[in-house]
């Protein structure tokens, strides 16, 4: 519970509720948001709602008053998680991590940068230039990664189209020296196509267009220099974008039997920019080359709905490819070299993690299946760590710890990953198949395999709405929400299987831009090499995010749960209906009712006295007890709640917040 705030902004804490209730919950939201209180804690989780408006609450002033300080002496601020995450690094030579969950446009990157300014400015107090420096490449490293990785949607106007999570390592001083990106599943489909009112990728607009992209660009021009990009690799850079903006002149014309390119000028201009030959990349767009079963190699000429298949996928290649060696460049300049654990100490991590919430629209495709697997997965663990964290609490403090009955998810994400029964196995075995599987027999097997999965269920398995019926459905169902997810099929094997011709991959590989090459080493493979398919995107995806997942549970946790108050992008408006929806798949009242099953609310000793001291005759204005511990039992017992709390070695553990109520009430008065 913090401090320093009146009744009259609500509950700075959830867990103070009368009562674990939906109503009062959306209550108590409603209030501190119109009220100006964009943070709440749940316990050590900060729920954030975006405030569409700058808030004067992130400046120097701010940052000093939260800095070194316990989270319940200010009002709720991610500062306020970052200085305990910190400071658990620091002090304890814990690794930590922060987890930033919503949906899109809930605030979590604006939130991640927040708490990375904040990093930056508490340390380094002797403002040594090498660490100086390191700050700066992170910092910085946000600007590029937005500009490449983030689009405007009918969500928010500056999206992030990937997953992102952070790794910055710290010496034993606590100065950052280094760190690591690894980023998730970039949502390459916007290159080739936006919905109505969306855009493509920032980087696109700010080599062409308007005046805002233009400065835009320039910060990103400077960013790379200072993270240090050579020239060479800047030029690089903007000469595959450029490329990627070619292909999309380029179409294809069939007289029935031969297919022909249209638009030789930009061909022209492609194999300039790509240091490659013309001839070349005309006949990738054009054939393909096979290898027989008698192990001849044939050149097989393209339809014209192929070639068009093979364009659109070479230039989501190329600015995916793109994107990851820029990523993987920010890593080899950041990660931190000759470091001796002997001589240095302990290298510590704190770990930032901003990746998309679950998403739930009116027509969900293979990328939300993806999305919202990883976030059961990451709810999952979430309600794991919250348990293990208190009851380590409270072992720590000598308090005997009861079990909690709990919903595990576990079976959901089993439904998804397990090897040869989960979705993904299923998906992939379709993939897999020399016949032409269509995403209609991929269903029909995973209604014979799931059918009796109680959380598996599709238009055939079961009745549904008629205006269902055009869409092939499938449906998961998470158990946060009453209404299931539904799914539609169609499209999901070709986003699995995410084929790209080897010819494109062996035509960038033979370029003579070392930049170029060096992010297409599968080019080198000739055909009859190929012989093992390359992993599905699904796979790929799920061995990321199993990586992410392990190395988050080896960290102490600490969560910001973002919501977005209304669709308008409105300062003064909270949607009722969609913040309840937000709360629950968020998990939020379970998360509160963990929270309160066992003590809701601690304190060390000395700070419930010194708060409290003047509400008992015993304690004001002095106490003669021998300890702080039996003071605070003065208070308790003159209250009458002594049934309601339980001792620790350093802290008082006080199970309903009731008591609490009484107790503040009476201090409230008094002052
Ligand atoms: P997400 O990453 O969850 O999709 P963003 O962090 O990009 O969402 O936030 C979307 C927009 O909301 C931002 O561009 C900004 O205009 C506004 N916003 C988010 N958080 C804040 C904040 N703390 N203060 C002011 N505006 C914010
Ligand atoms: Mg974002």
């Amino acid at each position: 519970m913090a401090e320093l705030e009146g009744l009259e902004f609500g509950k700075s804490d959830f867990v103070l509720l009368d009562e674990v209730t939906m109503e009062q919950f959306m209550e108590n939201l409603k209030l501190r948001f119109e009220k100006g209180r964009i943070y709440t804690y749940i316990g050590e989780v900060v729920v954030s709602v975006n405030p569409y408006r700058q808030m004067d609450i992130y400046g120097k002033d701010t940052i000093d008053a939260y800095r070194g300080r316990e989270l319940y002496e200010n009002p709720p601020h991610l500062y306020a998680v970052s200085d305990a995450a910190y400071k658990a690094m620091k002090r304890r030579a814990k690794d930590t991590c922060i987890v930033i969950s919503g949906e899109s446009g809930a605030g979590k990157t604006e939130a991640s940068k927040y708490i990375m300014q904040y990093i930056a400015a508490i340390t380094n107090p002797s403002q040594r230039a090498e660490v100086e420096s390191v700050k700066n490449v992170l910092l910085k490293s946000n600007c590029v990664l937005e500009a490449f990785g983030n689009a405007k949607t009918n969500r928010n106007d500056n999206s992030s189209r990937f997953g992102k999570y952070m790794d910055i390592n710290f010496n034993f001083n606590g100065d950052p020296t280094g760190g690591h990106i690894n980023n998730y599943l970039l949502e390459k489909s916007r290159v080739v196509q936006q919905q109505d009112g969306e855009r493509n990728f920032h980087s696109f607009y700010q080599v062409l267009t308007s005046n805002n992209d233009r400065s835009s660009h320039k910060a990103v021009m400077n960013a790379l220099g200072v993270i240090g990009f050579s020239e060479e690799e800047i030029s690089s850079i903007y000469q595959i974008l450029a490329s990627i903006l070619l292909l999309g002149n380029i179409q294809f014309e069939s007289d029935g039997e031969n297919v022909q390119v249209l638009g030789q000028e930009a061909v022209k201009h492609i194999s300039e920019l790509t240091s490659t030959d013309p001839d070349s990349v005309t006949k990738s767009l054009l054939f393909r080359t096979v290898a027989t079963g008698g192990g001849e190699v044939i050149e097989k000429g393209h339809s014209e709905q192929d070639a068009c298949f093979g364009r659109d996928a070479f230039a989501k290649a190329l600015y995916e490819r793109l994107f990851g060696w820029i990523v993987s460049r920010i890593n080899s300049i950041i990660e931190v070299k000759d470091y001796n654990p002997v001589l240095h100490g302990k290298n510590t991590v704190i770990g930032v993690l901003d990746i998309y919430g679950f998403e739930i629209f009116d027509n969900n495709s293979f990328e939300q299946f993806c999305i919202n697997y990883c976030n059961e997965k990451l709810q999952q663990l979430f309600i794991e760590l919250i348990l293990q964290q208190e009851q380590g609490e409270y072992q720590r403090e000598g308090i005997t710890w009861q079990h909690i009955d709990y919903f595990n998810n576990q079976i959901i994400v089993d439904l998804v990953e397990q090897p040869h029964k989960g979705i993904i196995s299923i998906l992939d075995e379709a993939c897999l198949s020399v016949g032409k599987v269509t995403d209609t027999v991929c269903l029909d097997s995973m209604d014979t395999k799931l059918s009796q999965h109680p959380h598996y269920t599709s238009r055939k398995v079961s009745s549904f709405p008629s205006c269902w019926t055009d869409t092939i459905v499938l449906l998961l169902l998470n158990y946060f929400l009453s209404s299931p997810f539904r799914y539609s099929v169609e499209g999901f094997l070709d986003k699995n299987k995410d084929l790209l011709f080897q010819d494109f991959k062996r035509l960038m590989y033979n370029s003579s831009n070392p930049v170029l090459k060096e992010m297409w080493p599968d080019g080198q493979l000739s055909i009859t090499e190929v012989t093992k398919r390359p992993l599905t995107a699904a796979t790929l995806f799920k061995n990321s995010i199993v990586a992410l997942v392990d190395k988050l549970a080896c960290k102490e946790p600490y969560y910001v749960r973002c919501i977005k108050p209304n669709e308008m992008k409105s300062p003064v408006l909270l949607d009722d209906a969609r913040c309840q929806h937000q709360v629950a798949y968020l998990g939020l009242l379970e998360n509160v009712m963990v929270r309160r099953a066992g003590f809701a609310y601690r304190q060390p000793y000395a700070r419930f006295l010194q708060r409290y001291k003047m509400t008992c005759e015993y304690t004001w204005p002095n106490h003669l007890m021998g300890s702080d511990r039996e003071a605070v039992e003065a208070i308790v017992t003159q209250h009458g709640f002594q049934d309601d709390v339980a001792y620790g070695h350093t802290k008082l553990f006080v199970r309903t917040p009731r008591s609490l109520f009484s107790l503040e009430q009476e201090r409230a008065a008094l002052i």
